[in-house]
Formats: C-alpha cells, sequence, structure tokens
C-alpha cells in the first residue's frame, strides 16, 4: 500500500503531523512536494506530501483518502528545507513549508493562477472573405484586417479595434477566425535604473584572478564557500555575473541574493540587460500574478537565474550550481518575523544540500564571515580611483545654532552645485524631528505602547511611533500645562530635505525614506529621477548608502554617523562601520572624482575612524578582540 505523509498547512501550533492518507490508484501519480487537498476530521484542509512510505502505523482501514492534488507544489529539496527551517528556527512546519510553495498557495486568489487568454488568428476562410469582399461589419473588417499581421490575443484586438469578444465569437462561429487559449506571462516591469552594460567589460587582473579562483571552486565535488572582499567600486558584480555565464554554461541554475528591495532595480537590470529573459525576479513588490508566473518559469526550469532579496533563497531551482549574497553584511538578510530565518544560513544550507559554491560579496564582512571564510580580496577600485578622502567633522565642536547641517558641508554641498555635480546626504531617521518637547513644562511626546520617543512627521501632520507605527495628530498645546509653545527638536530627513531646499534651490532635491518609497517601484522611481536630474542632491535614510552607482556624485555626507552606535545591539558597531564605509563608497565614481564628509560626535570611536581611514580589514580585526572577551560571534553562538 503506498501512503503519503502529510504537512496540514494551518496556522496551528500544537498540531503534530505529519499525517498518514493511503494514495488510490486515481492519484497514483503523488509525489514528495505536492499539495494536495485533504480530508481532516470533518473539515478539508490543505497539505504538503513530504514523504512517501509503504507503511503506517494507523490501521489500513481508518486511513482516508486525499481529495485531489493542487498543482505541482515544490521540489523534494525544499521540503526538507522548509521543515529544517521549521526546526531550526523553532516555527511550525506549515510556516516551514509555506515558505518553499508557489505564491499564492491556499489563498485561492484568481491572480495566483496562471492567466489564460484566447489567440486569434485568420482561417483560410477569413482571407478568403478579405480578398473576395464578403459581406462584413465595421468592426469585423477591422479585426480581420488586423489579423493579416498575425495572431493577437482578444486584450490587443480590444484596443486597436475596440472589438469585444460577442463580436470574435461571431466572427468564429462563421469559421473566419479561429481561437486557441494561452497562458499569457505576467512579467515585472523592466525598471532599468543607471547604467547598465548589455555587453561584459574587460575584466581588470584582479577580477580575472577573483573569478579564476572562484572557478577552481565551482569545479571541486561537494559545496564551498568564500568571502568575496572587494571595496565599493571593486567591480564585485562584474564577478558574479561572469560565476553566473560559467554556471549556465554547465547546465546548472544560480541565485543572486541582493540586500533590499530599493537596490532591486538596479542589480536586476544589470543581470537581465547581461543574460536576458533567464532571469527571474522574485520580490515583495511584484503583484500576485507576477510573482506567481517568475515562481513557475523558475520551477519549470525555463528561468536559471533567480535575483532578489532574502526571499528568493527559495527559489524552486534545481541543480543549483552557485549562490551569490551580495553585500552580505546587510541586516536585510535575517527575517525579523515567523520564521526568524537567515537567509545566509539557509544559503549555507541549500549550498552543502546541492553541493554548490557559496559567495559572500561585500567590503564590510561581518566578523563571523571574516574569521570562518577564506578571503578573495579586490582592494581596489576598477576605475583606477583611490577611495575619496574622508574629512570628519567633530560636532561636538559645532555651533549648535548652526543647525543639523555643518557650515563646512553646507559650503561642500553649495559648491557641487555651482559645479552642476550630483550629493548623497545621509540621516539615518525618517520624519522631520525625532522629538516634541513642551518648552513650558518639559513634558516629552512618547508613545503609550513603547517607551519611545514620537518622532514628528509633518506631511501626515502627525507623530509616529517608529517601533510600533502608533500614529496621533500633532497636538497644538501640551497636554500637561497647556502651554502652547512646542518645539520639534532634531532632525530627521524630512527636516533635511527642507533644509537643502532654502539652500540650493534651484536644483531639485529627491528624498528616498520609507515613507517616500513605499508601494510599488518607489525607489526605483526616485533614483532614476535622481539619474536623470542634471545636478540633483539624493537625500534619506540608509537607503541612500546600498548599492546604487551614480557616477555624477561627488560628495556623500552623513550627518549622524554615530546615531546607529547607540543602538543597544552588540552589532552596533560593525552597522555603523559598514554603513559609513558604504556610503563614502558611493562618491566619486565618475572621472571628477569625489569626496566624503562624516559627521560624528564620536569621531574616535573604531567604527567610524577605520570607515574614514578605508581600513576594510583593520576593523574586523580590532573589532575581534573585543568580541572575544563577551560571549558573542564570532566566538559564541
Ligand atoms: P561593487 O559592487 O564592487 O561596488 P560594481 O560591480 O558596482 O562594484 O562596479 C562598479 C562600476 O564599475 C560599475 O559601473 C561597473 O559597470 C563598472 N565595472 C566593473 N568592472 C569593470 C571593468 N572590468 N571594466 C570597466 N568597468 C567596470
Ligand atoms: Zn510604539
Amino acid at each position: 500500500m503506498s501512503i503519503a505523509r502529510v504537512e496540514p498547512l494551518t496556522t496551528a501550533r500544537a498540531l503534530r503531523g505529519p499525517f498518514d492518507y493511503s494514495i488510490p490508484d486515481r492519484l497514483a501519480e503523488i509525489e514528495v512536494g505536492n499539495v494536495l487537498q485533504v480530508p481532516f476530521g470533518p473539515r478539508r484542509l490543505l497539505g504538503v506530501v513530504v514523504e512517501l512510505t509503504e507503511t503506517s502505523e494507523v490501521p489500513a482501514d481508518r486511513l482516508a483518502e486525499p481529495i485531489r492534488i493542487l498543482g505541482s507544489g515544490t521540489t523534494p529539496e525544499l521540503i526538507e528545507l522548509g521543515l529544517w527551517i521549521a526546526r531550526e528556527y523553532c516555527s511550525t512546519p506549515a510556516r516551514g513549508l509555506g515558505l518553499m510553495l508557489p505564491p499564492g498557495t491556499g489563498t485561492g486568489g484568481e491572480r495566483t493562477r496562471a492567466r489564460v487568454e484566447k489567440l486569434n488568428g485568420l482561417t483560410g476562410e477569413g482571407r478568403e472573405v478579405m480578398t473576395s469582399g464578403g459581406r462584413l461589419g465595421t468592426k469585423q473588417k477591422l479585426v480581420l484586417t488586423s489579423l493579416l499581421e498575425g495572431e493577437m490575443t482578444g486584450r490587443e484586438l480590444a484596443e486597436r479595434t475596440g472589438a469585444d469578444g460577442s463580436t470574435l465569437k461571431r466572427l468564429q462561429e462563421r469559421g473566419l477566425i479561429k481561437r486557441e487559449e494561452i497562458t499569457v506571462r505576467r512579467r515585472p516591469e523592466g525598471s532599468v535604473v543607471g547604467a547598465a552594460a548589455v555587453d561584459a567589460p574587460v575584466l581588470t587582473d584582479e577580477q580575472i584572478s577573483a573569478v579564476s579562483e572562484l572557478t577552481t571552486r565551482l569545479d571541486s565535488d561537494g559545496m564551498s564557500e568564500a568571502l568575496l572582499a572587494g571595496v565599493t567600486g571593486s567591480g564585485k558584480t562584474e564577478v558574479y555575473l561572469a560565476l553566473v555565464e560559467r554556471v549556465l554554461e554547465r547546465g546548472q541554475t544560480a541565485i543572486v541574493l541582493v540586500p533590499e528591495i530599493g537596490l532591486t532595480p538596479q542589480a536586476v537590470g544589470r543581470f537581465q540587460a547581461r543574460l536576458g529573459d533567464r532571469v527571474a525576479v522574485l520580490h515583495s513588490a511584484l503583484s500576485a500574478g507576477q510573482r506567481y508566473d517568475e515562481w513557475q518559469r523558475l520551477r519549470t526550469g525555463e528561468a536559471t537565474v533567480c535575483v532578489g532579496p532574502r526571499s528568493a533563497i527559495f527559489a524552486p531551482v534545481q541543480d543549483l550550481g552557485l549562490i551569490v549574497i551580495d553585500e552580505e553584511h546587510d541586516p536585510s538578510y535575517k527575517q525579523e518575523s515567523d520564521p526568524r530565518y537567515d537567509a545566509r544560513q539557509v544559503a549555507h544550507k541549500r549550498a552543502k544540500a546541492n553541493g554548490s559554491l557559496l559567495v559572500l560579496g561585500t567590503a564590510t564582512p561581518r566578523p563571523e564571515t571574516w574569521r570562518a571564510l577564506d578571503r578573495i580580496d579586490l582592494p581596489n577600485r576598477v576605475d583606477g580611483l583611490g577611495m575619496p578622502p574622508v574629512e570628519v567633522i567633530d560636532m561636538r565642536d559645532a555651533d549648535p545654532r548652526s543647525g543639523p547641517i555643518h557650515p563646512k558641508t553646507m559650503e561642500e554641498l553649495i559648491s557641487v552645485r555651482a559645479r552642476g555635480e550630483k550629493a548623497i546626504v545621509m540621516i539615518n531617521r525618517r520624519g522631520f524631528a525625532p522629538w516634541l518637547i513642551c518648552r513650558t513644562c518639559g513634558h516629552h511626546w512618547g508613545c503609550p505602547n513603547c517607551d519611545v520617543s514620537l518622532i514628528v512627521h509633518r506631511e501626515s501632520g502627525q507623530l509616529i511611533c517608529h517601533h510600533c507605527n502608533h500614529a496621533e495628530p500633532v497636538p497644538r498645546a501640551c497636554d500637561t500645562c497647556g502651554g502652547t509653545t512646542l518645539s520639534q527638536t532634531g532632525a530627521g530627513t524630512q527636516r533635511i530635505e527642507r533644509l537643502l531646499a532654502e539652500h540650493l534651490s534651484p536644483i531639485p532635491i529627491f528624498r528616498l525614506d520609507a515613507d517616500t518609497s513605499s508601494g510599488p517601484g518607489g525607489h526605483g522611481r526616485i533614483l532614476s529621477q535622481f539619474d536623470q536630474a542634471a545636478s540633483a542632491v539624493l537625500v534619506g535614510t540608509q537607503m541612500v548608502a546600498k548599492g546604487h552607482d551614480f557616477p555624477e556624485v561627488t560628495l556623500s555626507a552623513i550627518l549622524d554617523a554615530d546615531a546607529t552606535l547607540r543602538f543597544p545591539d552588540f552589532r552596533a558597531e560593525e552597522r555603523t562601520f559598514s554603513l559609513v564605509t558604504q556610503l563614502a563608497g558611493r562618491s566619486g565614481r565618475g572621472a571628477a572624482g569625489g569626496k566624503v564628509i562624516v559627521q560624528t560626535l564620536a569621531p574616535s570611536a573604531p567604527s567610524i575612524a577605520s570607515a574614514a581611514t578605508h581600513d576594510s580589514p583593520g576593523f574586523p580585526e580590532g573589532n575581534s578582540n573585543a568580541a572575544r572577551r563577551f560571549p558573542i560571534r564570532p566566538f559564541r553562538r
């Protein structure tokens, strides 16, 4: 007897699956990874087949049969992985497996099925009627004329001729056109931002040796992993591309992880420009239908490279040869909700299961990566330019009246405008001001739920908690004393945007933060406006520090370099180091060179001092010494 072990897709935590079902002859094709509809007590549930077996502890006459198979589900490898995630991250099998299934499984939504349309074409008779001048209505004639150019979907015909379904149906009944069902692919909008080269450039000697060393590892048996430690602008992406090409040549597949959705448009653009339609993208800004179609393209092997943020590690590809994790230090690789997986760890697991090569690339490796992996260095920028000089401005000496932008910084920005160039300004806090304080009694507005300061948002006129999203209108008077002199102190992106607009007009100021970039394509839209402007300033949170590549940027300024240092997190130092280093790397990517300004209250903190001197190896070394004293990574887990 054939038995399917099925893990029900429920939210119940206490359920002890899997449950056994006997497979009837009519469902003999059931495989591990299939999604089934099964009877479950009085209910019907969806479940995933996690194992096939011949025996069950349940007597045969008490075993139920599955009702039907719903699609091919996922691969056996990903079933293993989902169950591992459930155990490793203390989640449930349903949640672990849920990550592996076709997008939308269980929601029953229309959009999560393939979209089928009718394709219309002329028949021989149709052609004859056209030439013999047979009796036709105006719309009908228009349709037939259009179809002379080739087959078209009903949608296309409707756009050209205004003909509706009934017109087409009548033509079909008269035998003048033939209609067949086809699956229409819903494509993600191809948003290419910045320079995307279609042909590979001639690689530098350093890139060539990195590629050849990694290719050797590709050839070795079993999994292999390496750290590609390349300064910003050292051309890591070209190395990834070369490796992906090798992997595809041998008929294998690749996954490329990039940190956040803001980064994906440019990264995806570069991969698609080079590799074309073999690249599929998976990310949350796609519509449900697009996500479903991209997923299926990977599942069927039509697409062989998946590019996307952390969840792309679950791409249903087979014969996985290579996993690249770009900017491996990035915190977004960890999911902060159940299941709390770390995509880097999951990548390690998949690389091991498939005997793949795992490449972690970054300018600022995490201490654990630095210690554990073999390192391949790209110590120089491809353009041969040196790293831009960094000026550290000690804000302890600054006149408080001059505000959050130091006069020297402002002077530099003004000369960027004079030269018609671009600048990036980072302040790692969104909103207008981080504190609202009553001048009369000193009352300070905090979140009723979280005991943190509420942030003033001018655009929405609200006080918002950045922790729990609690929001209330900005008050006109103090709740405690009735005083009406309320001061909005400190600065967030909105205030900086306003200050810059006042001082730098008429050049445009673009703001990039979670508030301006929400919604599909938000990041890409802002980055591409900045890209297309002649001279402009991009201001924003840490989103502006990452990954993009604009050669006209000649100044990067970070206004509160030590803000992240004050976080109560053992990674505070390394995050600060990487943020400052990343932002510094955004400047001077073109012939005009560049400059970096770091405003800080803690100029001697190792993270800031190392970043200012571009001392990428020095920081993890020094930081390791400190970590040795505490029960934290890279020495303990
Ligand atoms: P990283 O990811 O290391 O910061 P990128 O891969 O983004 O660096 O490369 C920086 C810029 O240099 C990009 O515009 C890229 O197209 C270009 N580039 C990379 N390699 C070469 C090369 N060998 N020749 C010319 N340009 C290159
Ligand atoms: Zn709160």
